[in-house]
């Protein structure tokens, strides 16, 4: 086992505990396979982290920065304007704690008793002052992505809608438009000489947060139950496991 995995959650992080939160990357995992939710949330053994992708993080904190900059002045970034979008970066009181990695938009909501959370990258709003979700992605690819196409990125539909719903809950008044701002590294180049060039598209999508209610209570029976559930389909380490021990589950 590496240095950086340590599988034992303190109780009080597990469903249960007084710091438990369903964050929107826990209702995917809960979407892509309940098995593994259960495990992490209910029993407490923590799942193996991803990598972290630190140069995603650094266009992130660059792409807000500059952002921050047309917000501060109320004016139009370039790229709405190139675009041709009648929008704005936002000003909201609260929006630095929405873009808190260990903050974030927070909803309690009623019907299960579970606190449901999700940072947001960037908040702009429309002419008839609705609230649009933004968020950023950074990738490098032989063609710049200008569109959500492929069944992988189903999962970033899914955040954009979570996060829409999280601010409504919140009282705000929150456009079914969403809005990527994808970067695509470039490959192009003959040669790396110390930069990255990046392909910068905007990306509108319409959500339908209709499913969120409903997920969260089938969350909340997957938390009560005393079952551990099957598996998801798209994982293939438990069916790497079984097929070891020469069944299948
Ligand atoms: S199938 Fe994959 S995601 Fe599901 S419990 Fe097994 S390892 Fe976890």
């Amino acid at each position: 086992m590496s240095e950086y995995y340590n599988p034992h959650r303190g109780e009080a992080w597990n469903y249960g505990g007084d710091q438990w939160k369903l964050s929107r990357s826990k209702i995917d995992l809960f979407l892509g396979c309940p098995r593994c939710f259960y495990i992490d949330n209910k029993l407490g053994t923590k799942r193996p982290p991803g990598y972290p992708f630190t140069l995603n993080s650094a266009v992130d904190h660059l792409l807000k920065q500059e952002f921050d900059i047309h917000r501060a002045k109320g004016e139009q970034h370039p790229l709405q304007k190139e675009y041709g979008i009648d929008v704005r970066p936002a000003a909201h009181d609260e929006l630095d704690e929405w873009r808190r990695n260990f903050g974030g938009v927070k909803h309690l909501h009623e019907a299960t008793g579970m606190l449901v959370t999700g940072a947001i990258d960037d908040l702009w709003i429309n002419k008839d002052d609705e609230y649009i979700v933004v968020d950023y992605k950074a990738t490098a690819k032989e063609e710049a992505v200008t569109e959500l196409d492929k069944e992988w990125q189903d999962g970033y539909k899914r955040q954009m809608e979570v996060y829409q719903w999280l601010l409504r809950q919140n009282g705000l008044k929150v456009s079914n438009t969403g809005y990527f701002v994808y970067c695509t590294g470039k490959l192009d180049r003959e040669a790396f000489d110390k930069r990255i060039d990046f392909d910068v598209n905007l990306i509108s999508y319409q959500g339908d947060d209709a499913w969120v209610e409903d997920t969260l209570k089938r969350i909340k029976a997957c938390l009560e139950s005393e079952e551990i559930p099957d598996s998801g389909e798209e994982c293939d380490h438990c069916a790497f496991w079984n097929a070891r021990a020469g069944y299948e589950k």
